[in-house]
C-alpha cells in the first residue's frame, strides 16, 4: 500500500482534545509507514455548530504538536458544488427522495427502536449485530465500538413512497437497498455489515439544509482520492454504509479502513471535549510539551 492517501478530518465544533491526538498519531504514523500523503479536511458541514475560531485553534494546536498536512487543507463548507453534483448523480438513478421526519418522530416510531438486547458488557447491541451471523474479528473491539450512547436510529422508510416535494425544511434521503457489505479492517480483520438493517435510508441533507456527515465524508473521500481511512472505533458501524454509498456514487474501489481504539474515560463513555480536562489548549497553558501531550493521549487508550 505505497502511495496511499489518508486524511485527518476534525469537525470544528470544539477545541482539539486528546481523542483527536490519538487519531492524529494513528493517521500520520500509518501513512508515513506507507510513504503516503496525509490530507487535512475540516468537516464543517454542520453550519450551526461549526465555528471559525474552533477551526483556527484546531489547526494551531495540530501544528504545535508537529502534525503537518502534505497538501492544502480543504473545508466542507466550501464544497457545496461538489456535494450537489454527487447528489445529482444519485438523483438520476432515482435514489433520492424528500423526507420531512424529525429525529423525534423517527425515535417515536415503534419500528425504529434500537432494542434492548445487550452484549456481554451490558451495552445495547444494534439491530444489525443482533440479527446478523456476527462473523466478526476482534470482537472485544467491536463491542467497545457499540455503546448505548452510540445506539443509532434506524429510519423505517416512512417517506419513501410519499412523493413529498423538496424545499425548505425538508430533508433528502438516499435509498439503501438491502446489501451485505464486506470489508477487511486492517486491524480488526474481516467485517460484514448490513446498512439497510443498521440505519435504513441515509440522510444526505438534513432539514436545516446541511449536508450530512455520512454523505459529505463519503463524497470527499472519493473525490479527494482517499485510499486509506484511519479513524476511531466509534465510526466502525458507519463503514458499510459509506462503502455502499460510494458504490452508488460510482466509486469502483472503496478505500481501505483501519479503526483504532479510543480513549476510554469509563466503561461506557468515550472521551470527549465535554470532559474538560483533556483540551490541548489547557495542557499547553499548563506548560506541557508536545511529546508529553502525545504520550498522555496514548497512555489513555484502552
Ligand atoms: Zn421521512
Amino acid at each position: 500500500m505505497r502511495g496511499i492517501i489518508s486524511r485527518f478530518a476534525p469537525a470544528p465544533t470544539g477545541f482539539l482534545h486528546l481523542g483527536h491526538v490519538v487519531n492524529a498519531v494513528h493517521v500520520w504514523r500509518e501513512t508515513r509507514t506507507r510513504s503516503g500523503t496525509v490530507l487535512v479536511r475540516i468537516e464543517d458541514h454542520d453550519r450551526q455548530r461549526s465555528r471559525p475560531e474552533f477551526e483556527a485553534a484546531i489547526l494551531e494546536d495540530l501544528a504545535w504538536l508537529g502534525f503537518e498536512a502534505d497538501a492544502p487543507m480543504v473545508r466542507q463548507s466550501e464544497r457545496h458544488d461538489i456535494y450537489a453534483h454527487a447528489l445529482d448523480r444519485l438523483r438520476r438513478q432515482g435514489l433520492i427522495y424528500a423526507c420531512s421526519c424529525s429525529r423525534a418522530r423517527i425515535e417515536a416510531a415503534p419500528a425504529a427502536q434500537t432494542g434492548s438486547a445487550t452484549n456481554a458488557a451490558g451495552a445495547a447491541v444494534p439491530r444489525a449485530i443482533r440479527k446478523g451471523p456476527a462473523p466478526i474479528a476482534g470482537e472485544a473491539d467491536v463491542a467497545q465500538a457499540f455503546r448505548p450512547a452510540d445506539a443509532e436510529l434506524w429510519y423505517p422508510g416512512t417517506c419513501r413512497h410519499r412523493g413529498l416535494a423538496e424545499g425548505a425544511g425538508i430533508g433528502l434521503r438516499v435509498r439503501l437497498e438491502p446489501s451485505l457489505e464486506r470489508f477487511v479492517d486492517l486491524r480488526l480483520g474481516a467485517q460484514e455489515q448490513r446498512p439497510s438493517d443498521q440505519c435504513g435510508d441515509l440522510l444526505v441533507r438534513d432539514r436545516g439544509g446541511n449536508w450530512t456527515y455520512q454523505f459529505a465524508a463519503t463524497v470527499d473521500d472519493m473525490v479527494q482520492g482517499v485510499t486509506l481511512v484511519i479513524r476511531g472505533l466509534d465510526l466502525l458501524a458507519s463503514t458499510g454504509r459509506q462503502i455502499q454509498l460510494a458504490r452508488l456514487l460510482g466509486r469502483a474501489d472503496p478505500p481501505a479502513f483501519l479503526h483504532h481504539p479510543l480513549i476510554m474515560r469509563s466503561a461506557d463513555r468515550k472521551l470527549s471535549k465535554a470532559d474538560g480536562d483533556t483540551g490541548i489548549r489547557e495542557l499547553r497553558a499548563a506548560g506541557w510539551a508536545p511529546a508529553d501531550v502525545i504520550a498522555r493521549a496514548l497512555s489513555l487508550v484502552d
